[in-house]
């Protein structure tokens, strides 16, 4: 997890490599189906252009397919989720289905300004201004709860610094996961 812009795409898809696992992006999944013009991407359009977060249910279907199919030995990497407590436990019930175990959450913090200016050249659709100041209001609001909730419920969390080297970065990543 990470506000947007933390480089949860660019890390979670080095350490992705680096285990050998697959990495799902809810974020790349909904602009798939946003690009594809299915019904689940008009659904959410609105909520991703606003800077908002999907519909808890709608994500939780996207994880579940996910999920029934997943057949990694070596395990997979849920990027940009969950983002909110009511996906932490529609997670923790779809993973007692699948006999899965979350190993870690991976906390990738960096401050407000420097993702401000990172936004501002990345250029995606929901990278306007406004729509940013909107998605780091909603990520702030969300984040607590949610690592209060995987703490409380004896889930290792990792706080790595998204600022500087992303070869660094990552290390900082593996040390801390002790891979
Ligand atoms: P991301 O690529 O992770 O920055 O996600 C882009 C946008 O997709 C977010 O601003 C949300 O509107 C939506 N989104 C992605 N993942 C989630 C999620 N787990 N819960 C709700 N909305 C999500």
């Amino acid at each position: 997890m990470g506000p947007p812009g933390a480089g949860k795409g660019t890390q979670g898809e080095l350490l992705a490599r680096r285990l050998e696992i697959p990495r799902y992006s809810t974020g790349d999944i909904l602009r798939q189906a946003l690009r594809d013009g299915t019904p689940m991407g008009l659904e959410a359009k609105r909520y991703m252009r606003a800077g908002e977060l999907v519909p808890d249910g709608v994500i939780l279907g996207i994880v579940g397919e996910i999920l029934a199919h997943e057949d990694s030995d070596a395990g997979f990497l849920l990027d940009g989720f969950p983002r909110t407590v009511a996906q932490a436990e529609g997670l923790r019930r779809l993973l007692l289905e699948t006999g899965d175990d979350l190993d870690a959450i991976v906390d990738l913090s960096v401050p407000d300004a420097e993702i401000m200016k990172r936004l501002s050249t990345r250029g995606r659709k929901d990278d306007l201004q406004e729509t940013i100041r909107r998605r780091l209001e909603v990520y702030g609001a969300k984040k607590k709860p949610l690592l209060d909730w995987y703490e409380n419920s004896g889930v290792k969390v990792v706080s790595v610094q998204g600022v500087g080297d992303i070869d660094h970065i990552q290390a900082d990543i593996l040390e801390q996961l002790a891979l």
